[in-house]
């Protein structure tokens, strides 16, 4: 079990309490979808990033989870998985085109918020 994963869990039956009923039903859904993979040795780390991170209220608790003392097996500064040193490092660009590019190198960095669009950057699959 990894550190989103079990983070993962926690939230489940919270999700209720950050987000509106209808985004509480979606991200069920997919959080549980991405659990039953991961107990089947998958790893779903990134693509359970990318999913607390598309939704504000998510990312917020999530980081907010990460920093707490309470948690003995966290790991904020651990880099994200990649094939080697300097490419540990995700890519975010506004959706609306990559005239605001940042780049996150810890899951307990929040995404910043384009400043142009006010909405906050998205991960760019790939590089
Ligand atoms: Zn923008």
């Amino acid at each position: 079990m990894s550190v989103l994963t079990d983070l993962a869990r926690k939230l489940l039956p919270r999700l209720g309490l950050l987000v509106d009923h209808a985004e509480a039903t979606r991200l069920t859904d997919a959080i549980e979808q991405l659990l039953r993979e991961h107990d089947k040795g998958v790893d779903v780390d990134t693509r359970l990033a990318e999913l607390f991170s598309s939704v504000p209220a998510i990312e917020r608790h999530v980081s907010d989870a990460l920093s707490d003392p309470r948690i003995p097996q966290k790991t904020p500064y651990e880099p994200l998985a990649g094939d080697g040193a300097g490419s540990s490092l995700q890519r975010y660009e506004c959706p609306y085109g990559p005239h605001s590019t940042w780049f996150r190198s810890s899951l307990s960095q929040e995404v910043p918020l384009c400043a142009e669009h006010q909405i906050p950057l998205r991960l760019v699959p790939g590089r």
